[in-house]
């Protein structure tokens, strides 16, 4: 039993919804060529919206509203949508089996798929508890979340908590922004993760400091420089006390637990070559990898930056996803024309009536700026390394603030006196990005890259806020 495409997209997640749009925009194959298999039940959609207008106790987001590519403000690409393009959906499918060399896959109902071009989009999925030695993470009343399926399962968990406790283990961005979902449906929230401070891989401990601050101030707890050792369960099988390695007993409605990701490379494992330093398939400026045939995007893909002199990066990102799978495209269909990507990292959150954007690598010193209050917040970090800024962090921040800083960094602005950069703040960056567009001789309509992308991702984040009712609505900026 097997079928026989052209292209096959393997995995349903953001980057194949953006890949399709671009294959159906340059209409590089003809109807039945082309298919996606994905292990989800649904046609690909905006992940980000999980852990947002997803867990909104009233006009929360629901498919088909956030299939992609509405959180880049294109299409809305339905079930309809592929089939009036011709593109084959093979949906509820997991892929068991890679053989790149003979150029097919295998399905767990034993379907041979075979290809002339894959692109592989298999993302990541969530650490589970079991990886640390703690059982029991299959509780009904334990949530994780990468999937719709898992923001279902959390959604009833939070219906039948109201009033209650939850225990968020994980400071990172789904434990920040779960944590923040959980107080609006009125639940009591306590947080643990072994850091000294939340968001460690991004936030300075002050940036950490005063969304720990406003989190308090919404009633979450915080459990700091500690990890969770066991569960205490009733004769059901359901969670109702976390115990933590200091001996504390937190007690427990629910869980929901976000300690990070592991790329899907496992298939391809020995068949392609795989980034030893971020653990992502590895693949180069075209996102093609050690096998020409075989392109991969998104989350699983490691790939060189070119702002970060061509470091390869596993980058876990939305923008990312949806600018390596157009890439990749390109580079299939019109390969002479496809320069090296041109990717200027970039990571957004929103939680409560917050949202910060950060641009770039927090490498280098730090200068903070701004006012870091909770009556109006706008506020932000510079890095600097070897004299140029490397990343920026801007919260509150407006559309055009948001560009400068992501024109500060794409530019690599060189700082003369740190001293000066701490005091102009967020100004320096807004006349230096003033200043770049003069200079460049740059009109309005000819902006460079990373001004577009920073334009796309402020429309990004409020594409995907606007599928439910937002947080944020009294504050909404753009
Ligand atoms: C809850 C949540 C909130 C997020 N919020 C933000 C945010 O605010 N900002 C931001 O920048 N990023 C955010 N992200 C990250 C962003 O969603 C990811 O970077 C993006 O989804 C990556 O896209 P992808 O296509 O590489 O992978 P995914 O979107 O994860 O898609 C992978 C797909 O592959 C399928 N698959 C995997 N293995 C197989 C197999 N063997 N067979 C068949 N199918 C398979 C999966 O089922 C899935 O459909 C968030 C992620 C999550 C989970």
């Amino acid at each position: 039993m097997g079928r026989a495409f052209v292209y096959v997209i393997l995995g349903g997640g953001v980057s194949a919804g953006y890949a399709a749009l671009e294959f159906a925009r340059r209409g590089g194959y003809s109807r039945g060529e082309l298919c996606i298999i994905s292990e989800e039940a649904v046609a690909p959609y905006e992940r980000p919206a999980l852990s947002k207008g997803y867990l909104l106790p009233e006009g929360a987001a629901r498919l088909p509203g956030f299939h992609t590519c509405v959180g880049a403000n294109d299409e809305l690409l339905t079930p309809k949508w592929y089939k009036e393009q011709g593109i084959e959906l093979i949906l509820g499918t997991k892929v068991i089996s890679a053989d790149v060399r003979r150029k097919a896959l295998v399905t767990a109902v034993g379907e041979t798929i075979s290809y002339k071009t894959l692109i592989i989009a298999t993302g990541a999925r969530a650490l589970k508890l079991e990886e640390f030695g703690i059982q029991g993470s299959d509780a009904e009343n334990i949530c994780y979340l990468r999937n719709i399926h898992d923001a279902d399962k959390l959604v009833n968990a939070m219906k039948s908590c109201s009033g209650g406790n939850a225990v968020v283990i994980g400071g990172g961005y789904i434990g920040m922004e779960c944590a923040a979902a959980l107080v609006t449906n009125k639940i009591r929230v306590t947080m643990v993760f072994p850091e000294k401070h939340c968001m460690a891989r991004l936030f300075t401990p002050r940036i950490a400091e005063y969304y720990e601050n406003y989190y308090t101030l919404k009633g979450v707890t915080f459990v700091k420089g500690t990890v969770l050792t066991s569960f205490e369960k009733d004769a059901t099988g359901k969670v109702t006390a976390v115990i933590l390695k200091d001996g504390k007993r937190l007690p427990a409605d629910m869980v929901v637990v976000g300690i990070g990701i592991r790329a899907n490379t496992s298939l391809f494992e020995g068949q392609l070559v795989v980034s030893m330093v971020n653990d992502g398939i590895k693949v180069n400026g075209q996102m093609q990898t050690s096998e020409s045939s075989v392109y991969a995007v998104g989350d699983v893909a490691a790939f060189p930056i070119k702002l970060f002199d061509g470091d390869v990066r596993r980058l876990e990102h939305v923008d990312s996803a949806r600018r390596t799978a157009r890439h990749a495209v390109s580079a299939i269909l019109e390969p002479a024309k496809t320069r090296h990507i041109n990717d200027l990292p970039f990571f957004y959150s929103r939680v409560f009536t917050l949202s910060w954007q950060f641009y770039g690598d927090n490498v280098g010193e730090v200068v903070h700026f701004g006012e870091f209050t909770n009556s109006s917040p706008r506020f932000g970090a510079y890095w600097v390394n070897k004299g140029r800024i490397t990343g920026a962090f801007l919260e509150g921040g407006s559309r055009e603030e948001y560009e400068a800083i992501s024109v500060a960094v794409g530019r690599k602005t060189k700082v003369t006196e740190m001293a000066e950069l701490g005091k102009q703040g967020l100004a320096f960056a807004v006349q230096e990005s003033q200043k770049q567009m003069s200079d460049s001789g740059l009109a309005i309509g000819e902006r460079p890259t990373y001004v577009w992308h920073a334009t796309a991702a402020v429309v990004a984040a409020v594409s995907i806020a606007a599928v439910g009712y937002w947080y944020g609505r009294k504050r909404r900026r753009w």
